[in-house]
C-alpha cells in the first residue's frame, strides 16, 4: 500500500496531528523519540505522546525504551514501517467486515416496519407489539424492503475482501 494509503487511515485514527506524526516516522529510519517529534511539529509532547499510544494500540507504530545513564527515566524511541503499517491496515479492515457481516446478519434475519411520517423504523417483533402503529406519531407503519441495504453490505462486503485476499496473497508470494 501507498504511504498516502497508510496515511489516510492514520488521519481516520488520530486525526490530523496523528497524519504529520506517521509523515515523520515513515521518513525517519532509524526512529524518533517522543521529544523530537514534538519540537519538529510544534507540537505539546503530551500531545505526541497520547497520539503515538493510540497508534501503537492499532499496531500502526511501535517503540523502543531505553534509559540515558544511571538516569531512572525513560526515553521512547518511536518507530513504524510499510509492512507494520499494512498489517494494522488490514486488522482494521478485518475489523470493519466483521461489523459489515453482524450488520448483514440483522438485514436478513428481519422484517422491518416503517413510519411514513417521521421514518422511524421497527422490527417485526416491535411493530407487532404495537398494532402496526407507530409509537412516537400513531401513524400506520408500512412494511420496509431492505434489499437494497442488503445488497449494498454485501457489495461493501466484497470489496474490502478483496483487498484483504490480495494482502494475503502477496505475503504468501
Ligand atoms: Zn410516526
Amino acid at each position: 500500500m501507498s504511504d498516502e494509503y497508510i496515511l489516510r487511515a492514520v488521519e481516520i485514527i488520530a486525526g490530523e496531528n496523528g497524519r504529520k506524526i506517521m509523515e515523520r516516522l515513515l521518513l525517519a529510519h532509524q526512529g524518533k523519540s517522543d521529544e523530537e517529534l514534538a519540537q519538529e511539529l510544534n507540537m505539546k509532547v503530551n500531545d505526541v505522546r497520547r497520539i503515538l499510544y493510540e497508534l501503537a494500540k492499532y499496531g500502526f507504530v511501535s517503540y523502543i525504551r531505553t534509559t540515558k545513564g544511571d538516569s531512572r527515566w525513560y526515553n521512547f524511541y518511536w518507530y513504524t514501517d510499510k509492512s507494520m503499517s499494512n498489517k494494522a491496515i488490514i486488522q482494521r479492515i478485518k475489523e470493519i467486515i466483521r461489523i459489515l457481516q453482524e450488520r448483514l446478519e440483522y438485514e436478513k434475519s428481519e422484517a422491518f416496519y416503517l413510519c411514513p411520517n417521521d421514518n422511524t423504523r421497527y422490527t417485526f417483533e416491535e411493530a407487532f407489539e404495537n398494532n402496526f402503529r407507530c409509537l412516537s406519531c400513531g401513524g400506520e407503519l408500512i412494511e420496509v424492503d431492505n434489499n437494497k441495504i442488503v445488497s449494498h453490505l454485501l457489495e461493501l462486503i466484497r470489496r474490502l475482501q478483496t483487498i484483504v485476499n490480495e494482502y494475503e496473497q502477496s505475503k504468501h508470494s
